[in-house]
């Protein structure tokens, strides 16, 4: 396909799909966003870390070829104003697997959030986040050791789909008379109204994908946090067509909790998964208590987005969480941190959160040697108490370097 402003570099290849697997050639063409405030920054410092890693575990054998594409300030500068132009929605179509930096929304641009938007356009429908601590990273629990846990985020539906109507407008209005009038309702007069969809076919591939997941890493169970004590038809249901696709399709390498109990007098039998629910209010509680009860957690949109920054929190916070979007194939990974703007241009920010999101995007397309090599040239970096600002603050005798020289530094102990 050919392309307007993206230029497709020519020594690299494209990735394409075979039956239900990515085919990843030796120099593959994967896409990047830079990302607006520090995402600069942090992806200059990350692109470094990735190519010095990739060169370290493959010798030159492999190697990426990176390939920009645009999105939010930079975009709006090239494509006369546009801050999503429909070619990156193309190249990441084409070339299936990319990365991202944050994005500022543009105020009054026409868009609720750029980055919403991408996950609609090419239906990113689970947002994936894995959480870890690394060595040294300072924390505010005892044990943050315990806490390896992956959220599963459903992306595309929940009250995140935006049926939202207004107290006091005509459409408020009308919604209101039809649920008093016809279906009985009652609440206080005034209230705004929305509406939280939450169907069978999104909970259903959001789950697949958790539990083919827990299968690929060797997690030991896939919990549904849900509120279908309140919510029954909305929250209910996710539960309930949760449990239904690990029977359908996994019937052979799951069991429920129940079964775990009733049937192995709770000894997990070697080669299954369990599949259990938790109520989201007792998650939170729980993920905080005993998290090493936790392997892979699966929640609808809100849940999920509220689960994510919480768990975050218990190993180090935002600015070293990554995160990915993934469809069946398409898959574009991200800082999961906004845009920093009082940091722009200071060399001054963490980079871990994108620098480890390009560790998922490595071990998605394979290459676990070289995200291994990073995650422990990280650790080694930060229990040197070599660190950025943020982990600086929070650590007795650290040096405070910037982005670049902490780039520098792990790249050394590689
Ligand atoms: P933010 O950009 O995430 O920043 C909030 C604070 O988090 C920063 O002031 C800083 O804390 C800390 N932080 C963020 N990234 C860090 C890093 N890499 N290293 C160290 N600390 C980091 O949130 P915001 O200020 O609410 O949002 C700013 C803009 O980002 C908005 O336009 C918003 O729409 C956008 N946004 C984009 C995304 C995305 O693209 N995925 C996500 C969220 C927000 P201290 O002040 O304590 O140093």
């Amino acid at each position: 396909m050919a392309y307007d402003k993206i230029v497709v570099p020519q020594d690299g290849q494209k990735i394409t799909i075979q039956g239900d697997k990515l085919k990843v050639p030796d120099h593959p063409i994967l896409a990047f966003i830079e990302g607006d405030g520090i995402g600069p920054d942090i992806t200059r410092a990350s692109l470094r870390i990735w190519d010095a890693a990739v060169q370290a575990a493959y010798g030159g054998q492999r190697k990426v070829a990176w390939m920009e594409i645009y999105a939010g300030e930079k975009a709006s500068r090239l494509y006369s104003g546009n801050y999503m132009p429909e070619e990156t929605f193309d190249a990441l179509r084409e070339f299936i697997v990319g990365i991202k930096g944050p994005l500022t929304t543009p105020i009054g641009g026409g868009f609720r959030s750029l980055n919403v938007t991408l996950r609609q356009v090419l239906d990113l429908y689970a947002c994936v986040r894995p959480i870890r601590w690394y060595q040294g990273v300072p924390s505010p629990v005892k044990h943050p050791e315990d806490v390896n846990i992956v959220i599963f985020r459903e992306n595309t539906e929940d009250v995140y789909v935006g049926i939202e109507y207004e107290a006091g407008t005509p459409e408020n209005e009308k919604l209101a008379k039809f649920l008093r009038e016809e279906m009985g309702a009652t609440f206080f007069e005034g209230a705004g109204l929305g509406v939280k969809p939450i169907s069978a076919f999104g909970s259903k591939r959001l789950v697949r994908k958790a539990i083919q997941h827990a299968l690929n890493e060797g997690f030991d169970s896939v919990t549904l946090v849900h509120k279908g004590n309140i919510q029954k038809f909305t929250e209910g249901a996710f539960r309930k067509w949760g449990y239904e696709v690990a029977k359908e399709e996994f019937g052979d390498v799951t069991i429920t909790e129940d079964e775990l109990w009733s049937q192995y007098n709770g000894k997990q039998p070697k080669g299954k998964i369990v599949i259990k629910d938790r109520i989201a209010d007792i998650m939170f509680q729980l993920a905080l208590l005993r998290p090493q009860e936790f392997g892979v957690l699966a929640a609808p949109n809100l849940n999920g987005d509220y689960l994510s920054d919480a768990l975050a929190a218990e190993v180090g916070g935002l600015g070293i969480a990554p995160g990915a979007n993934i469809a069946d194939f398409v898959a574009l990974f991200e800082a999961t941190h906004g845009t920093a703007p009082k940091y722009t241009n200071q060399d001054k920010v963490n980079p871990g959160s994108l620098l480890f999101s390009g560790c998922m995007m490595l071990d998605y397309i394979g290459w676990r040697e070289a995200s291994g090599l990073i995650h422990r040239a990280f650790e080694k970096t930060v229990l040197q108490k070599v660190v950025t600002y943020d982990f600086a603050r929070q650590m007795e005798g650290a040096t405070e370097v910037k982005t670049s020289e902490f780039a520098d530094a792990i790249i050394q102990n590689l």
